[in-house]
């Protein structure tokens, strides 16, 4: 971060302030930890400060401290509106462009107030007075931890913040394993460690917390499985009729696509999964190596994230969209 920066945004936080914390609509283990890390975070300092998330967060994510207080921003419109038209700061964290927030873009873009973004994708609107944006890191909760270290705030972090950000670390690292894990993340994870974060528990709630019709989703997602060894690409499909006939929930899909790259030999994965509701086949796209999934999302499907792990949408039928994913998987060298 700039130094500028840093001290204008000290100067702001020093007096009690209004503040608005957004997470992406969707929102993950990322964008959950890090919003409710800087909510504890700003609470301690005095601030009145509210977490409002676009849609409603997943059921894996519910025992995050302060979870309970999150605001929703598609279900309460109106409330939350006026909390972000009161609020005299307004973070946004773990995205990067207005639209990541769904239907509260158009509430986002006519705010005049002083945005804050904390975030490590690629190619940042630049909608926000002060930018910490960088896309070495693993996760933003691993950003809030040095921004606060900026802010000269390093001893306000405790266990109740240090839970929030070893949520975010751990999750969008796949538990340590993905190339943005670094020395100093593991630094910051020791240190949290030794504030009293359970980090043998947390991993079992986040992932151990599974229904038997999740499970049962697995399995059916496991069996639509296809493999296209000549291009080191396999895909995954779910449609709407195998998500009801599982009675799925929100978070239930959360983690699938992994399970692609896990085929010896497979470096580019995907999962399509069909949305009636918002009459969208929603993609998720992983790989390992160089294949840079941000731009093939970017280029083919209206979508973005990192190098190795990214999302896009498709508005045409599951068959129309699996056979223009076919037909670009045929001309890729991996
Ligand atoms: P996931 O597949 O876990 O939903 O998302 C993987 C990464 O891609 C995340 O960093 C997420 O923010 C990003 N991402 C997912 N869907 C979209 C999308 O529709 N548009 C953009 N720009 N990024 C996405
Ligand atoms: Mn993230």
């Amino acid at each position: 971060m700039k130094i500028q920066d840093i001290q204008a945004i000290q100067t702001l936080l020093a007096t009690p302030k209004k503040i608005a914390i957004i997470p992406h609509r969707n929102p993950d283990g990322d964008a959950m930890g890090s919003t409710l890390g800087l909510y504890h975070f700003l609470k301690k300092n005095n601030h009145e400060a509210t977490v409002i998330s676009p849609n409603e967060f997943p059921d894996f994510l519910a025992w995050l401290p302060g979870s309970e207080t999150v605001q929703i921003f598609e279900k309460d419109t109106e409330n939350c509106t006026q909390i972000l038209k009161e609020a005299e700061i307004v973070f946004t964290l773990d995205f990067n462009a207005f639209h990541r927030t769904g239907e509260m873009e158009k509430t986002l873009e006519v705010l005049d107030t002083t945005f804050i973004m904390i975030d490590h994708h690629q190619k940042p609107d630049e909608y926000a007075t002060y930018m910490y944006s960088n896309t070495s890191f693993g996760s933003t909760c691993e950003m809030l931890y040095n921004f606060i270290f900026y802010l000269e705030q390093k001893d306000q972090i405790d266990k109740t913040i240090g839970t929030c950000i070893y949520t975010g670390i751990l999750t969008d690292s796949g538990s340590f394993r993905f190339p943005n894990t670094t020395g100093n993340t593991h630094r910051i994870v020791a240190e949290l460690i030794d504030l009293g974060v359970e980090n043998t528990i947390i991993p079992n709630l986040l992932f151990d917390n599974s229904s038997y019709n999740r499970l049962q989703l697995l399995g059916q997602a496991l069996q639509n499985l296809k493999v296209i060894p000549e291009h080191k690409t396999s895909y995954i499909t779910l449609t709407q009729d195998e998500l009801n006939s599982f009675n799925h929930v929100k978070g239930d899909t959360e983690g699938i696509v992994n399970y692609g790259l896990s085929i010896k030999g497979i470096q580019f994965t995907a999962i399509f999964i069909e949305n009636k509701d918002e009459n969208i086949i929603k993609i998720s796209f992983r790989s390992q190596g160089g294949f840079d999934v941000n731009e093939f999302a970017r280029a083919h499907f209206n979508g973005g994230g990192h190098r190795n792990a990214a999302g896009g949408k498709s508005t045409v039928s599951m068959e129309e969209t699996i056979t223009k994913f076919e037909k670009l998987v045929q001309n890729l060298t991996l």
